[in-house]
């Protein structure tokens, strides 16, 4: 394993280093002499620091709900345990804010500093594990130190049931500034003068991982903050958070349709689980499958030339499908289910028909699981589009911000009657409170990336192709756009790993276990470009075991023709997705 050989390395130089590196330390450092439990207690009252505890040695909590399992057997070393809290306000809607953060110190130090991003609307502190996706051991048990944070507001203390719940921060200008990104640069300077302090020298290098929203702070450390992090993982990045929030609204209305009764305006929340019953779902993909599967020179249930499968190759094979081709009394897609797909999948227009954010591709993991999570929901749990996208869109992505009751059915009412081409424009709007619109805030989408190059930096994206919140195609568009400003070579610094099937970060019949931080700090140290990362499907996929290569775009996994299929041997990445 690339990682494991390379972390032992580091683990013994840092070893071997450790007597000496204290002499030569920043004038603040706490005496080397001193043991951890007394260097970490000398800590607190600097740097917003609340509370500082040594650890011991310790098994790994589980997973957080919903994500994947992290690697078997990984064990938390003993560290220093710190919580701060910096910049406390007033907010212009009488809330009280500041920014929280939560850094974890190895005694055994490999001299690297890693933030781990955030998720949704954050204000929550994160635990600081430094979680890495696709089942990898975590950052702190890898010698790193780790720091998380809630980005400007706290989801216990700062919530009103009349403006949104916990996203009633939207209401105020300082805290979205903090949410879109601007506490990142506040915590990572704390972070990097606590590390210095404790360990007497600064870190060596540093790393962001995150994915969602988490990519988006990846994104906009990688634009904003160009010289804070040598090595950055953006995954699935909310890049343009606020234009992915009208496509949530606009799936709302979409599918909403489906779900609309005579004489009521809207629909009621609880009935869009039943737009689509999970066996019509499967017809759906097995309609894609047959349209695009083969089209990357193998029938393997995956789509690899995701860009080519549009809705001219998929309709006739969904056509086939509708109860009016002779289908009726079997298993069959109603017209009306049918034009809905295409008008959620050609995504958020404006009158004229423009778009105003981006399509999305049809892909083999559409319908799935974790996509139907976002997009129509179920009977325990109301579509994430409905609970997510228009609260954020009504009270952080517009100004002003539009005060919602924090419960599903007034969602869905506001959602309804939001008009894409009246209101859209709101995302990118100012007034006397919000001297920057939402946008400025918060998007992240920049292609020049011209001063992360120049500092040296390298930036990894891996993103889903059935990602059904933050559409694949709004990512390769970017990703072409830095192409074009750095005539060809971008790929010397940042580079895009399609996940055909993926769903949001993870799931879906996916190889969607990999290990893109090894990967990268590779790229980072050792100077070696990642050609290809290989990845792993995992037990609910339809192929547990089944391993490809994850290859930059716009290369894809192209079969050799001989070896197995299950084998990510006998795979190479060359062609073009397109
Ligand atoms: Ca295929």
């Amino acid at each position: 394993m690339i990682r494991s050989t390379l972390f032992l390395g580091l683990l013994a130089g840092t070893a071997a280093m450790w007597p000496t590196t204290w002499s030569g330390g920043v004038a603040a450092a706490i005496s080397p002499s001193l043991d951890l439990a007394q260097r970490c207690a000398a800590l607190v009252g600097q740097n917003g620091i609340d509370e500082a505890t040594a650890r011991g040695a310790s098994s790994m909590p589980p997973a957080p709900p919903g994500a994947p399992p992290v690697a078997a057997g990984a064990m938390l070393p003993a560290h220093c345990e710190v919580f701060g809290t910096l910049d406390r306000h007033d907010g212009a809607d009488g809330q009280q804010y500041a920014i929280r953060y939560h850094l974890r110190l190895p005694a055994v130090w490999n001299g690297r500093f890693f933030f781990q991003g955030g998720a949704g609307t954050n204000g929550v502190v994160g635990d600081a594990l430094g979680f890495v996706g696709g089942g990898q051991a975590p950052a702190l048990t890898l010698g790193y130190a780790v720091v998380s944070q809630d980005s400007g507001h706290d989801n216990r203390r700062n919530t009103d049931p009349e403006r949104g719940g916990d996203i009633v921060f939207g209401s105020d200008p300082v805290a979205r500034a903090n949410y879109g990104g601007s506490s990142l640069k506040r915590v990572t300077d704390v972070a990097k003068a606590v590390i210095a302090r404790l360990y007497g020298r600064a870190p060596e290098r540093s790393y962001f991982v995150g994915c969602s929203k988490g990519g988006q702070e990846g994104m906009a450390l990688a634009q904003r903050f160009p010289d804070e992090f040598d090595g950055i993982i953006a995954a699935a990045p909310g890049f343009s958070l606020p234009r992915a929030a009208l496509a949530q609204v606009w799936d709302v209305q979409t599918f909403g349709t489906l779900a609309a009764q005579p004489g009521r305006s809207g629909f009621d929340f609880r009935r869009l689980p039943a737009t689509f019953s999970e066996a019509q779902f499967g017809l759906v993909r097995a309609a894609v499958l047959a349209a695009c599967d083969a089209n990357d020179g193998l029938a393997d249930g995956i789509v690899g030339r995701f860009e080519r499968c549009t809705a001219r190759r998929v309709l006739p094979q969904l056509r086939r499908r509708s109860c009016t081709a002779g289908a009726a009394g079997a298993l069959c897609l109603s017209t009306a289910q049918i034009d809905a797909l295409q008008r959620s999948l050609n995504g958020p227009r404006d009158a004229a028909g423009r778009s105003l954010y981006a399509s999305f591709p049809w892909d083999g993991g559409i319908g799935t699981p974790g996509w139907r999570l976002w997009k129509t929901g179920s009977a325990t749990l109301p579509a994430l589009h409905i609970l997510t996208g228009g609260p954020a869109l009504a009270m952080i992505f517009i100004v002003p911000p539009s005060p919602l009751r924090a419960d599903p059915q007034s969602y869905v009412d506001w959602e309804t009657a939001f008009d894409m081409n009246r209101d859209a424009g709101r995302i990118y709007a100012t007034d006397t409170t919000f001297p920057r619109s939402a946008w400025t805030d918060i998007a992240a989408r920049s292609p020049d990336l011209s001063a992360f190059r120049t500092h040296g930096g390298k930036l990894i994206v891996p993103h889903g192709a059935s990602d059904p919140v933050f559409s694949i195609a709004d990512t390769l568009a970017w990703y072409r756009e830095v192409q074009a400003r750095e005539h060809g070579r971008a790929d010397s610094f940042v580079r895009v790993f399609p996940v055909p099937g993926m769903n949001h970060c993870s799931g879906g019949p996916a190889t969607d276990g990999f290990d893109a931080f090894a990967a990268l700090v590779a790229w980072v140290e050792q100077g070696r470009a990642p050609e290809r990362i290989v990845a792993s499907a995992g037990p609910a996929s339809p192929w547990p075991g089944r391993t490809r290569p994850l290859c930059p775009f716009p290369r894809i996994a192209i079969y050799r023709g001989r070896g197995s299929i299950e084998d990510a041997a006998s795979f190479t990445c060359k062609g073009t997705g397109k």
